[in-house]
């Protein structure tokens, strides 16, 4: 099946720029993933996410969808964008119009809807982000949490394929962030491919179905989260620590307490592995009793 999304060979420096921000960068994005791109900062995740909806054309290289190469004129940007959306990390820069119904209906208003249609895509946007009631509400009033809401909500409006994140959860605190994964999620679930960029390896780890792990410009490895985070090498190479979950769940299976497949992604799932674990040793033990 042809991937999505497939990036060859890509490079990209800044204007003024002293090295390449990305290059060498190769990938394929399949239909319906959760792809999570990890690294540290400066790594050059937010250089190659905004590749995929052509905000940044590479200099070298080819960034196809489904199967043909971009075009950059502006017609076909324009019909890119409305396919791959972009979350960016800062709502501020998102969003523009003086109330949340007028922001979120900007992007259909755009694609030249009838008004109908308009309100209806609006509406729903706004459903789904769980922002009902807010139409009137002048987005800078709102808090960081529901700013990030409504970016997502005008994204949705144009009802793309593909909806990339640049760090979704920066600076949104622990509850909202996992308000917002919990969007990503249900998107994905709805068969949505979904692309974020993130430098918290436990929320890559739980969320991911494939991680892309970056370090300076260049993409260092490929593969399973509880794949690419047990590689210790590769992590620090990244400047990066092995999420806690695996790390203790790898450290238990090491001592024979848990079987090492597959990996526990949360804690409520390691806890039930470690006391199915308890019980089969006891029941064990019973049988050897009594023979
Ligand atoms: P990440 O998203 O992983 O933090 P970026 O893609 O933002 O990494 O940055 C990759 C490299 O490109 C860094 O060295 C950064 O300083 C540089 N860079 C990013 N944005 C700009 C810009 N607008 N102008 C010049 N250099 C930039």
């Amino acid at each position: 099946m042809t991937p999505l999304l497939t990036i060859e060979n890509v490079a990209y420096t800044y204007p003024g720029g002293q090295t390449p921000a990305i290059s060498g960068v190769s990938m394929e994005i399949a239909a319906g993933s959760k792809t999570a791109l990890v690294g540290p900062n400066g790594a050059g995740k937010s250089t190659f996410l905004l590749m995929l909806n052509g905000i940044l054309r590479p200099d070298s290289g080819v960034v196809r969808f489904s199967g043909r190469p971009l075009a950059y004129d502006s017609k076909s940007l324009r019909d890119l964008r409305r396919r791959v959306g972009f979350v960016f990390q800062n709502p501020d820069v998102q969003i523009i119009a003086p109330t949340v119904e007028a922001d979120v209906a900007f992007g259909p208003v755009n694609l030249g809807l009838p008004p109908d249609d308009v309100r209806r895509a609006v509406r729903d946007a706004l459903d789904h982000v769980g922002l009902q009631g807010y139409e009137d509400r002048p987005p800078h009033l709102l808090s960081g949490g529901e700013k990030k809401r409504v970016a997502i909500a005008g994204i949705l409006a144009m009802d793309p394929e593909v909806l990339v994140f640049d760090e979704p959860t920066a600076s949104l605190d622990p509850a909202t962030s996992g308000e917002v994964m919990d969007l990503l999620d249900d998107l994905a679930s709805r068969g949505r491919t979904v692309l974020l960029s993130t430098h918290d390896v436990e929320l890559a780890y739980r969320w991911a179905d494939s991680v892309i792990l970056m370090g300076r410009g260049r993409v260092l490895a490929r593969g399973a989260p509880e794949e690419v985070f047990s590689d210790p090498d590769l992590l620090t190479a990244a400047r990066l620590r092995s999420p806690a979950l695996l790390a203790l769940s790898n450290e238990l299976a090491h001592r024979g307490i848990i079987d090492r497949c597959p990996p526990p992604k949360s804690m409520a799932e390691l806890v039930d592995r470690i006391e199915r674990s308890i019980s089969d040793h006891a029941s064990d033990r019973g049988g050897h009793e009594r023979r």
